[in-house]
């Protein structure tokens, strides 16, 4: 019997996974589609991510940071965010006194920094390459692997993305809708060396951002409605190309497309994070619109929480005592507070950023002009938005 069966080894399940073997908890984790191992030679993957000075800090103590590191990555100094090019807001890692203000690294060599951790772990248990066909969750957590394995755990944590199965087996019901637009990623090599700034340009039409990677490999978001998404996914890339010219801003450096994806974009809040002895974490609890790179951050501060709850209680309590029915309701509606009204303030606040900045009334594109100049200049205000959205 294990203590934790962490379903789902995305990003958050194996930093989730890892957490509590460190606490001595013995944990299975499962995770059927297995990221393939890195080779420096290998272009960039379509999905990365902004990972925040935050979520740095939680790879750093499970150890994982190191291994990332040791693959490749990004760091950006700056961040800078306009309408009229005229309004701009300019973020830099100086004016908070820091080093960086993030990294765009790659998905998956996340997910492999962690694995590399897990695997010297002698209290994980990794099941790989194997579908989940059965979950129960009533005394204990029964789930049945393909090929007919059954873990039985204390506690199940469902780190299974969006359309978590773990949340329909405990009946946890949700609340949100997919966006009319889509993200359309395009991945580029610029003729530039590796850049330090991250950039986005708000237009009627949606978001155009700019996300530099290693070695001048770059990544371009473009928002888009999903017909003018499949329409552009049927250039060729020269064409993509002479078109992304005529729309991106002048910042922009010359590039070549590499590589090109679309993504449907859903803002879903599970109804509440746990049920019984199954909780929710990362995507599985929360997706979000990811205009400004905050969803697998979100995800790591709701393991940094249901870490430090746990971590709490076992100061108090043995270990077997703390995955007890009495204590573990307690120590999970801790974990509920803490993040279910921050991942939700945080949702909110990207959509009022995308309906304010996709509307074209004109008091209303003077006021955030207006804004984005004032907030340049804002000082003290500045570096607390700026901090906030650091994870700091
Ligand atoms: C276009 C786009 C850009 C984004 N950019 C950023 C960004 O810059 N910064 C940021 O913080 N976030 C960003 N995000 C969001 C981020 O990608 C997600 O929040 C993050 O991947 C969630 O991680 P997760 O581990 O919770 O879930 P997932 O990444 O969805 O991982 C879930 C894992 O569970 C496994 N799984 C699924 N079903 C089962 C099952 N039944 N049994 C067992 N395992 C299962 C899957 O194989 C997968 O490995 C972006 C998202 C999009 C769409």
């Amino acid at each position: 019997m294990f203590d934790f069966c962490v379903v789902g080894g995305g990003m958050v399940g194996s930093a989730m996974a890892l957490g509590l073997a460190n606490m001595g908890f013995k944990v299975a984790i499962i995770e059927p589609n297995m990221p393939a191992a890195f080779e420096p030679e290998q272009p960039p993957d379509m999905r990365v991510s902004a990972i925040s000075l935050t979520s740095e800090k939680l790879l750093q103590e499970l150890g994982a940071w190191s291994e990332i590191k040791n693959m490749r990555l990004c760091p950006y100094k700056r961040l800078s965010v306009w309408d009229k090019p005229s309004c701009r807001t300019d973020f830099n890692c100086t004016e908070i006194e820091q080093p960086h203000l993030g990294h765009i690294i790659e998905n998956r060599l996340v997910q492999l920094g962690l694995y590399t951790v897990i695997e010297t772990n002698s209290k994980v248990v990794f099941y790989k390459k194997l579908k989940v066909t059965e979950i129960a969750a009533v005394d204990s957590a029964r789930v049945t692997l393909e090929d007919g394995q059954v873990i039985q755990a204390k506690m199940l944590i469902g780190a299974d993305g969006g359309h978590s199965a773990v949340r329909d087996a405990a009946n946890i019901g949700v609340q949100g809708w997919q966006y009319s637009q889509q993200a359309l990623g395009i991945q580029i090599k610029t003729t530039d060396s590796q850049q330090d700034i991250t950039w986005q340009q708000f237009t009627p039409e949606g978001p155009m951002a700019f996300l530099p990677l290693y070695n001048g490999f770059a990544s371009l978001v473009w928002y888009h409605s999903a017909a003018d998404i499949r329409h552009l996914k049927s250039f060729s890339k020269a064409k993509l190309k002479q078109h992304i010219l005529q729309h991106f801003p002048a910042d922009l450096v010359d590039f070549e497309v590499i590589d090109m994806a679309s993504f449907p974009l859903t803002r879903m809040h599970a109804n509440q994070y746990f049920k019984g002895n199954t909780v929710l974490i990362g995507d599985a609890a929360h997706t979000i619109n990811p205009l400004a790179g905050q969803g697998v951050n979100l995800g790591f501060k709701d393991v940094a929480a249901l870490l430090s709850v746990i971590r709490e209680e076992l100061t108090k309590h043995e270990h077997a005592t703390v995955l007890q029915p009495s204590h573990f309701s307690q120590w999970l509606n801790q974990y509920q507070v803490a993040r279910r009204r921050d991942n939700l303030i945080m949702m909110s606040a990207m959509d009022l950023l995308y309906s304010t900045f996709s509307n074209e009334h004109l008091p209303l594109k003077l006021l955030r002009n207006l804004g984005l100049k004032l907030a340049n200049h804002a000082g003290p205000i500045k570096h607390n938005a700026m901090k906030y959205a650091m994870g700091l």
